[in-house]
């Protein structure tokens, strides 16, 4: 099987570094230039236009930033699926809203493409030890082709639904990581202002039970104030953007997520974009 990924940012760099190692017939694009020893003495072609990289492939994955970025590079300017091999398959990672996917599906089979929407969860560290979990919706058939490779990249295959069910379940988990992030963030404001240390609160707190367990690995950002980017605040505004989406495409209302979402604006707009999620702590702690 010959397979190609595109995107290689934080976390495609780090899916395919598992690709390279399990020696598989391997194409990468990414938009900015490669890195010349990124794939020193590795059996890897970079290709230099997206037409190169998925003219033979089998497979095609994609860990691109937005629905608007996938857009543009498979059905708008960038036209991938046209250069694609009938038949061949599109596993699409990026973290995009169901609707989203379902549109990507129907564009992929204009071409004659067979589309998965494939996001993961989990951040660099996850993607860097092959530790992502995959969200699939899908046919069955199409996943068992796909299924050995997102092994290679990660520990669980969840086969979720029909196409968009995976983007779907990705979505809530998303909402559920960004608002536990700011009340946990509030949590420690207040308790500072009662009195209570910093570094008291940050010890106790995430050991209680009513702390989501991913916190105890933001608790050194908020200590040091370092937010060095694994998952990038950018994209979390961005994810909390697609639920309201969904939301309002449902006529589901969404209080809380809409909320998180307009606090997630406010520091993405301050220059915060590109710092880890956690730095929402930063944000509220600078805004009152
Ligand atoms: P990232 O580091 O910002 O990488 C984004 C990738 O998209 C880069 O390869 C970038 O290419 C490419 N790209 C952006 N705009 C483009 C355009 N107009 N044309 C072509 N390529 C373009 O993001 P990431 O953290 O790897 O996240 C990727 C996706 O996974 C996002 O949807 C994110 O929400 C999701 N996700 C992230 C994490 C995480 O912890 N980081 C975890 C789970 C899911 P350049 O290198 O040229 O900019």
């Amino acid at each position: 099987m010959k397979i190609t990924f595109i995107g290689l940012g934080i976390m495609g760099s780090q899916m395919v570094s598992h690709l390279v190692k399990n020696n598989v017939n391997l194409t990468v694009y990414n938009r900015s230039e490669i890195k010349k020893d990124t794939f020193l003495n590795q059996n890897v072609t970079i290709a230099d236009s997206l037409q190169n990289a998925v003219k033979d492939a089998d497979i095609v994955f994609s860990m691109l930033s937005t629905p608007e970025v996938v857009e543009e590079v498979f059905f708008g300017e960038g036209n991938t699926l046209s250069f694609m091999k009938e038949n061949a398959i599109w596993a699409d990672c990026t973290t995009v809203n169901p609707s989203f996917s379902l549109k990507a599906f129907q564009e992929a089979k204009k071409h004659k493409i067979r589309f998965l929407d494939t996001p993961v969860s989990g951040s660099k560290p996850q993607a860097k030890n092959a530790e992502l979990l995959f969200f699939v919706g899908g046919k069955k058939e199409v996943i068992n082709e796909v299924e050995p490779y997102m092994n290679m990249m990660g520990k669980k295959v969840l086969h979720v639904g029909d196409t968009g069910k995976g983007a779907s379940l990705k979505m809530i988990v998303n909402i559920m990581l960004a608002q536990s992030m700011l009340i946990f963030s509030e949590a420690v404001l207040l308790g500072e202002k009662t009195g209570i240390s910093k570094d008291f609160l940050l010890e106790v707190l995430p050991n209680l039970i009513v702390s989501a367990p991913f916190i105890k690995f933001k608790t050194d950002n908020i200590k040091n104030d370092n937010y060095d980017v694994q998952f990038p605040l950018e994209w979390m505004h961005k994810d909390l953007h697609l639920a309201a989406i969904t939301a309002y495409e449902n006529k589901q209302p969404l209080f809380l997520a809409n909320l998180t979402k307009e606090l997630f604006a406010g520091a993405n707009k301050k220059g915060m974009g590109r710092l880890d999620f956690s730095a929402i702590f930063k944000h509220l702690e600078q805004n009152g």
